[in-house]
């Protein structure tokens, strides 16, 4: 089975100024695409050939492991971005984070705080977990909550230096001000 780049929902320019074109036609373009190609030509003639990108992650380990959840987290990434941008959490989903983050800008700082701070992980992740409790938690290179004992992502952001070097230069901090302007809430109202 061959896996593909997903198709974005929006123009490569659609995020702009918040992540330009340029950083899409690398990140998405080329590093994403990178991870798709380099699991293809990995899973020829293996047992992994025609499994789901899915069943690859729970079963693999090594370069194949770290290239299927990469194309995994990309596309959570991704697809998590919207360019009709509302700026803040629908019904469901503010009713959770005032809950368990007092209010949105206390989660929005919380989470930054994480993202920034996360110097040996590579994601951060909002999810939900079997307690139906909202966590923030970190994983680090290739590490995907698609693994972790009922954990239901929401959300992520990806803190390597690709994602935002182009736009935000050094500033992790400027690149999670972006972040918060494009994230698709109604997606996540969904899935809750
Ligand atoms: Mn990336």
């Amino acid at each position: 089975m061959e896996h593909k780049l997903p198709q974005l929902p929006y123009e490569l320019n659609a995020l702009e100024p918040y992540i330009s074109k340029e950083t899409l036609e690398y990140h998405y373009g080329k590093h994403h695409q990178t991870y798709v190609t380099n699991l293809n030509n990995l899973i020829l003639n293996t047992e992994f050939e025609n499994m789901s990108l899915e069943e690859i992650i729970k079963k693999s380990s090594g370069w194949i492991f770290n290239n299927s959840a990469q194309i995994w987290n990309h596309t959570f990434y991704f697809l998590w971005f919207t360019k009709n941008w509302t700026k803040i959490p629908w019904v469901k989903v503010l009713e959770l984070i005032n809950r368990d983050f007092w209010d949105f800008n206390n989660f929005k700082q919380e989470f930054t705080k994480q993202s920034v701070w996360n110097f040996w992980s590579w994601w951060t992740w909002l999810v939900l977990d079997n307690s139906w409790k909202l966590e923030i938690i970190n994983t680090s290179n290739a590490q995907t909550v698609l693994t972790m004992e009922w954990k239901k992502p929401l959300l992520t952001c990806d803190v390597w230096e690709h994602a935002y070097y182009i736009d935000t230069r050094n500033s992790r901090p400027k690149y999670l001000e972006n972040f918060w302007e494009i994230i698709n809430w109604d997606r996540i109202e969904e899935m809750i």
